[in-house]
């Protein structure tokens, strides 16, 4: 009898499946950090159909926003390994902000695995068209002139619309007010109908706006000029040499078993392989990242060497909230 049972249990491990093995069996939640609308959420959007496609299970996307993302970035550092809860997020929310905001109560380095590195943005200087600078140079003499009296969006301190402000104060000598948003989708909004009016911006949020002129842009914050977007002059082809670009990522919560994360990333990976998402994401001027950047190993790496680089440009800029 007691043999018996010992061989129903043993017969029982070897054929209950690992925990791996039955994942996912109900929807994962992909929490972003800012508003409907702006660049993350739409990042989200884009790659959470097409895992869902994948993985037979749907992404619900959570906007948990405020304070520049660290609460939604906070609420996916406590949740269950289990890889039901992942977040979404970028140079800003995962790297900056741990240097910025002295009391995190998370380690973004630690608490957070990675899963999967995401496209990369670069940023577009733009204005409402009540402007009256045409070009970046005109701009940088406007906000010189004017001290004080210019407005512009950001995401918050740490987010990357904050981080292209910074280089942009940088390379121009030139300053602005700036005016915090729980995400630049409704920032870019509040830039079309002229309330704020300047953005140092992801291109994926403002060039729609750009194309259907409803704001200017006068330089991309990249080395070379972006085959979407090519009569748009570089910052340095317009005077003011600046090199800003906003990477995506995703990551779970640490302790997630390896098969999950091997199952969410080869997810992501074919995902970013699909000919139709890659021309959508290639015409709002992103570069996506090889199967090989992308992987969790190579990606985690990435993250910590962006994180050491920008705590020094951080710290040099004495950037922090406490
Ligand atoms: N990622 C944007 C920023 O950091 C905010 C957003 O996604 O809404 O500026």
């Amino acid at each position: 009898m007691l043999r018996r049972t010992v061989l129903t249990s043993l017969a029982a491990t070897a054929a209950a499946p690992a925990f791996g093995d039955t994942y996912p069996s109900r929807p994962i939640t992909m929490v972003v950090p800012f508003a409907a609308g702006g660049p993350t959420d739409l990042m989200a959007r884009v790659v959470g159909e097409r895992m869902t496609k994948e993985l037979g299970r749907q992404f619900v996307i959570e906007n948990a926003t405020g304070a520049a993302g660290t609460i939604g970035v906070g609420k996916v550092a406590r949740a269950a390994s289990d890889g039901y809860t992942i977040s979404i997020g970028h140079l800003g929310t995962h790297v900056a902000n741990g240097t910025i905001y002295r009391n995190l109560n998370y380690d973004l380095l630690t608490d957070l695995t990675p899963i999967a590195r995401l496209p990369s943005n670069p940023m577009l200087v733009v204005a409402s068209n009540a402007m009256p600078a045409h070009t970046l140079k005109e701009l940088v003499d406007h906000l010189k002139a004017n001290p004080d009296e210019v407005s512009g969006g950001t995401a918050g301190i740490g987010s990357g619309s904050h981080l292209g402000a910074l280089a942009f104060f940088a390379a121009t000598g030139a300053k602005y007010q700036l005016v915090p948003y729980r995400g630049t989708g409704p920032a870019v909004q509040d830039l079309s109908a002229n309330q704020i009016q300047v953005m140092v911006d992801q291109s994926s949020n403002s060039l729609p706006h750009v194309r259907a002129g409803k704001i200017r842009a006068y330089a991309v914050t990249a080395k070379v000029r972006s085959a979407a977007m090519p009569d748009i002059p570089t910052a340095a082809e317009a005077g003011y040499p600046m090199e800003v670009a906003i990477w995506h990522g995703l990551w779970a919560p640490k302790g997630t078993p390896p098969e999950i994360v091997a199952k969410l990333n080869s997810a992501a990976v074919a995902t970013l392989q699909d000919p139709a998402i890659r021309t959508r994401m290639e015409d709002l001027g992103q570069d996506l990242p090889t199967p090989a950047e992308m992987a969790p190993a190579a990606f985690g790496e990435f993250h910590r060497a962006e994180f050491a680089k920008w705590k020094k440009i951080l710290e040099t800029a004495d950037v922090k909230v406490e």
